[in-house]
């Protein structure tokens, strides 16, 4: 193999670094790890064990003498380890890249904004009911790196990711692509600049050849415009848009009932009012799941199945409880406002909205349509909560602020009359008040499950 007597160096020694470490040493690498940090423990006990010789807190010279450099995608593109390499004319590749090499399945990879890990964990539901062997993997979960030896012809890689993967991928390439849409989001790593984060995404479809298939969301207007310039140039791959507000070819909607349309298919699948996940994003999110079991020649049968038995990922507007006429949700996955706006338009009934947490520079605005329409009360938590407030004022009728998630819940709880919703949906990072979003989101379902009916 192309590893065999290199010297390789990894920055960061998390999940993806690790794999991707033990995965090149494997293949007869020579594998030096650095940390600019602290390594977690779990993960030192690997290197340990695997013989790999790892640096902390800080980088060293020794980290700069590798033959390339392996970069994980919690380390920043612009930290000065990765312009060391770039400045000595070495490359700097994604751990996922590093993977495909050693990739021996067809590969289905999904990006974009918000929706990704719903996306790749719907694609497992219709590879599951359609009894297809698969490896899901990707930015949240196992490391491609983890699972890729266990790839071959008659498996399928199902893949999530993210932009900054996609910032160091060289022969990485999809067989299939899921462009879900692209907005506002981790700017702070693009030196705040739309277009870099843009172009950073756009490298999924730009990898792939004439072979292969992209499915775009057409109604995201950054995505139609991307594809619209990439289908002027003239090799790119087949493009397939969907859509839940137009008739496109792909797969869309004709008096409610998705249609998908390929070169080999032109066919209904289902009345959309049957999914079972609600909102708009996740119509879209079943539109594009069901074009892509489609194109990998899957069944009508099993995607049918799973667009109406499949629940959803823990943390993404998830139903909690019901309790005296009132619905609980769960969006704590929600990390950015845009996310929010997509769970305010899938309610029809008011809302008491908890939000707040570490604010990324956010800008409500987008909010205010929704927020005007149908939120009954604001409850504003964590560092944000001031943010919140001053941005919503005249927007939300009421804004209260809370102490802590409990305090948040039990004033939702006051507040909340039989038809209402109380949301979760913080627009916010969690770091402020928790270890993460789903330590967030379990305090939150801890504590609505301590309420009782009046
Ligand atoms: P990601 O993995 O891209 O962060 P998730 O599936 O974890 O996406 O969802 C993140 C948030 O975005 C959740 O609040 C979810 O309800 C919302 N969401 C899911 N799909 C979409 C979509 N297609 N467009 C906009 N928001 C979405």
């Amino acid at each position: 193999t192309r590893l065999y007597n290199q010297h390789i160096v990894v920055a960061g020694a998390a999940r993806s670094g690790v794999a991707v470490a033990e995965l090149m040493q494997r293949k007869g690498a020579g594998v030096f790890v650095s940390d600019a940090g602290t390594i977690g423990e779990v993960f030192r006990e690997r290197l340990e064990s695997s013989g790999i010789p790892y640096e902390q807190g800080g980088h060293s010279d020794r980290s700069l003498e590798g033959d390339f450099l392996v970069l994980s995608p919690g380390v920043p593109g612009d930290a000065p380890i990765v312009r060391a390499y770039e400045d000595a004319g070495k490359q700097v590749l994604a751990e996922i890249e590093v993977a495909s090499w050693f990739c021996e399945s067809r590969i289905v990879a999904v990006t974009g904004s918000n929706g990704k890990t719903t996306v790749v964990n719907w694609l497992a539901d219709i590879w599951k009911r359609a009894g297809r062997s698969f490896l899901l993997a990707g930015n949240v979960g196992t490391a491609f790196s983890e699972v890729v030896e266990k790839s071959s012809a008659e498996t399928d890689v199902i893949l999530e990711v993210s932009s900054f993967q996609l910032d160091h991928i060289d022969r990485f390439r999809a067989r299939v692509a899921i462009l879900l849409n692209i907005t506002p989001d981790h700017l702070n790593r693009y030196q705040n600049r739309f277009e870099h984060y843009i172009a950073s995404k756009m490298q999924l479809p730009g990898h792939q050849t004439e072979e292969d298939t992209l499915i775009y969301g057409y109604d995201d207007l950054v995505v139609r415009e991307q594809v619209e310039k990439m289908a002027l140039q003239t090799a790119h791959p087949e493009l397939l848009p969907f859509s839940s507000e137009i008739e496109v070819p792909g797969a869309c909607l004709r008096d409610g009932i998705m249609r998908i349309q390929t070169k080999t298919h032109n066919e209904e699948v289902l009345p959309m009012d049957q999914l079972a996940l609600p909102g708009k994003h996740n119509l879209r999110n079943g539109l594009a799941v069901a074009l892509a079991a489609r194109v990998c020649e899957i069944d009508k049968g099993p995607i049918r199945d799973s667009l109406t038995g499949f629940e959803g990922v823990p943390h993404r507007l998830q139903k909690v409880r019901e309790l005296g006429g009132v619905t609980y949700y769960n969006d704590s996955k929600a990390t950015n406002v845009n996310a929010v706006w997509y769970a305010l338009t899938s309610f029809r009934r008011p809302v008491i909205l908890i939000m707040g947490g570490r604010d990324k520079g956010n800008d409500y605005r987008e909010l205010y349509d929704e927020v005007r329409e149908k939120v009954k009360a604001v409850i504003a938590i964590g560092e944000g909560r001031d943010a919140i407030q001053e941005q919503l004022r005249g927007v939300a009728p009421v804004i209260w602020l809370a102490d802590s998630m409990q305090d948040a819940v039990y004033k939702s709880y006051l507040k909340a009359e039989k038809g209402d919703i109380v949301l979760l949906s913080p627009a916010c990072a969690s770091f402020d008040m928790f270890e993460s979003y789903e330590e967030r989101g379990h305090k939150f379902i801890q504590v609505v499950m301590t309420l009782q009916e009046e």
